[in-house]
């Protein structure tokens, strides 16, 4: 079976646009917080399904 065709998309800082890590269009992510490397800034992530 052939994997499935993921769709790597970049999460960017919305204040200076750093990116920050890297999800696929499966990811489903609520409640986490992470602090951005280039603005020292605490965003708290969301993404939804794709
Ligand atoms: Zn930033």
């Amino acid at each position: 079976m052939e994997k499935p065709p993921y769709k790597r998309i970049w999460y960017a800082c919305p204040y200076c646009g750093k990116r920050l890590f890297i999800y696929d269009n499966t990811a489903l992510v609520k409640g986490v917080y992470i602090k951005c490397k280039g603005c020292n800034k605490e965003i708290k992530v969301q993404i939804k399904v794709h």
